[in-house]
C-alpha cells in the first residue's frame, strides 16, 4: 500500500503569528490514520511547527552540500537535525526563478536521502510544453534525471509531486483525466527505469488543489495525495482537503 500524503506548501507566506495559529488548528484537527499530513513552512517558522503528533514538517528547499562555507544556505543535514522529515526539491518556482537545473535537483535529492529526509521531487511541464504535446517526455526526463544519483533502495524513499506549471497558483487545475494520465506515465517510468519502484512511490498532484476539486483529483487511481499551495494557507480549507482525502 502506498502512503497517502497531503502536504501544504506555504511558500514565502505567513508570519510567527500565522504559524502559531496554524499549529493550534492542526493540533486540534482530527486526521484519518490513513493519511500523512505534512507542512512546509518557510525556514523561520519551522520551529513553531515541529513536534506535533498530528503532522510532519518539511523544508521548502535545501543546499547541494551538507556543510561548509556557504553563507546563507541550509543543508539537508541541518534540516534533518532540526527535526524535519521532508524537503521539497525542484519546485517549479525554484527551477524558473532561481535557475535550478535537473543536475542541481539530482544532487539535492541524493543529499536529502543521505541525511535521512524524504525528498519530495517536484516535476511538471510549462504551458508551452503542454500545448506542444510533449509534456509526458518533459516530465519523464525530470523524474529520471532527478533520481539518477540514487541507489535502487533509495529511490523507494522518495515522494514525487506532479505539478503542471500552468496550474500552479493560477486557479487552473489539470482535469482529473489529465492528471491521471501523467501520474500513470510517471508510475510506469518509475517501474521501468528503477526496477519496479513505481508501485512503492507516492505520486502527489499539485496545482490549484482546493476543497472543491480535491475529491475528483484524489480519487484517481495513480494520485496518492496532494501538494497544496494557496489553499494550505487557510487552516479550515487545508483540514477539509485532508478529510476529503
Ligand atoms: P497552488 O501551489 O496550490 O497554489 O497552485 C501548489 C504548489 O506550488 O505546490
Amino acid at each position: 500500500m502506498r502512503n497517502l500524503v497531503i502536504a501544504g506548501n506555504w511558500k514565502m507566506n505567513g508570519s510567527q503569528t500565522f504559524a502559531q495559529e496554524m499549529r493550534e488548528a492542526l493540533d486540534n484537527a482530527e486526521f484519518s490514520e490513513r493519511i500523512t499530513t505534512v507542512v512546509f513552512p518557510p525556514f523561520l517558522a519551522i520551529h513553531t511547527m515541529l513536534g506535533s503528533d498530528k503532522f510532519a514538517v518539511g523544508a521548502q528547499n535545501c543546499y547541494t552540500e551538507q556543510s561548509g562555507a556557504y553563507t546563507g544556505e541550509v543543508s539537508p543535514e541541518l534540516i534533518a537535525d532540526a527535526g524535519c522529515q521532508y524537503v521539497l526539491v525542484g519546485h517549479s518556482e525554484r527551477r524558473t526563478l532561481l535557475g535550478e537545473t535537473d543536475q542541481v535537483v539530482a544532487k539535492k535529492v541524493k543529499l536529502a536521502v543521505s541525511a535521512g529526509l524524504t525528498p519530495v521531487l517536484c516535476v511538471g511541464e510549462t504551458l508551452d510544453e503542454r500545448e506542444s504535446g510533449n509534456f509526458k517526455d518533459v516530465v519523464e526526463q525530470q523524474v529520471v534525471a532527478g533520481l539518477k544519483e540514487l541507489s535502487g533502495d533509495e529511490v523507494k524513499q522518495v515522494v514525487v509531486a506532479y505539478e503542471p506549471v500552468w496550474a500552479i497558483g493560477t486557479g487552473k487545475t489539470a482535469s482529473a483525466d489529465q492528471a491521471q494520465e501523467v501520474h500513470a506515465h510517471i508510475r510506469s517510468v518509475l517501474n521501468s527505469a528503477f526496477d519496479g519502484a513505481g508501485d512503492a512511490i507516492s505520486i502527489l498532484y499539485g496545482g490549484s488543489v482546493k476543497s472543491e476539486n480535491a475529491a475528483e483529483l484524489l480519487g484517481c487511481a495513480d494520485i496518492d495525495g496532494g501538494l497544496i499551495g494557496g489553499a494550505s494557507l487557510n487552516s479550515k480549507e487545508f483540514i477539509t482537503i485532508c478529510r476529503i482525502a
